[in-house]
Parts: structure tokens; C-alpha cells; sequence
């Protein structure tokens, strides 16, 4: 899948639209998601231009790697969450019904949330 830079968060990126911003460095850009699922839930998304996870991990160079997951941390670490635990999830492709088709690392914490994945239909 090609990457199409007209999705919302390349323009969040170039500064096109808003953001409520927790953090930025060279590598990684981390703000609020809009509709949280959790009492604190950030979204964090690398500066360069990757699909989602697939594209990242097969294409992104060494630096960049490590720099995106050195912030992930980071903005956990500085949202408090370390102590009573955050989950991180990153959604790919159709069944994980990813909606923005830029890669992006979602941090939830801030309440027990339950499960790891939903249980299959009987
Ligand atoms: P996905 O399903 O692709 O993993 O998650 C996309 C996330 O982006 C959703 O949780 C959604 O609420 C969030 N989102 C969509 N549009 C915007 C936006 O314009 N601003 C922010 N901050 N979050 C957004």
C-alpha cells in the first residue's frame, strides 16, 4: 500500500492541522488522540512517512527504529504511567481495523484495562 500523504496525521505533521502535542524530537511525534479510550491515551507517530507497522519495521533505517521506540518510552515515562502500567498497541491492515493509514503506536493507561484482545465469537 502506498503511502498517502493527505492522510490526517501526515497533515498533523506539517503542521496543517492542530494537536494537543505531549512531545516531539527528531524522530517521533506524540499528542492526545482525539477520541480517548482511556484516561490518558497518546498517539505516537514517527516524522518519517510509514504506513503502519508493516512498512516501518521492513523499511525504516536502524536510527530511526530506535529513535520511534525510544519515545514511546519516553512519553510513558513522562505521562506517569510507568508505576501502575500502560498497554501499547499498534493496529495494521483490515482485521485490526486500523483507520489512519500513517504508523502509529497508541499508549493507554490510567484505569485496569482488562483484557488483552477481544475473545472470538462463538
Ligand atoms: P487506528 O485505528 O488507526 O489505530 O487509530 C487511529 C486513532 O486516531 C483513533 O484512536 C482516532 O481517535 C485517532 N484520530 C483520528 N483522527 C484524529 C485527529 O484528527 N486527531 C487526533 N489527535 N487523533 C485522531
Amino acid at each position: 500500500m502506498a503511502y498517502d500523504d493527505q492522510n490526517i496525521f501526515a497533515k498533523i505533521l506539517r503542521g496543517e492541522i492542530p494537536c494537543n502535542k505531549v512531545f516531539e524530537d527528531d524522530w517521533a511525534l506524540a499528542f492526545h488522540d482525539i477520541s480517548p479510550q482511556a484516561p490518558t491515551h497518546i498517539l505516537v507517530i514517527p516524522k518519517g512517512a510509514y504506513v503502519s507497522m508493516d512498512d516501518f519495521s521492513a523499511n525504516a533505517g536502524a536510527d530511526e527504529l530506535a529513535g520511534f521506540m525510544r519515545a514511546v518510552g519516553t512519553v510513558a515515562r513522562e505521562a506517569g504511567a510507568v508505576d501502575d502500567g500502560y498497554r501499547i498497541l499498534a493496529n495494521h491492515g483490515r482485521d485490526a481495523h486500523q483507520e489512519v493509514p500513517h504508523f502509529h503506536i497508541h499508549i493507554f493507561a490510567g484505569r485496569d484495562l482488562g483484557g488483552m484482545v477481544r475473545k472470538a465469537e462463538a
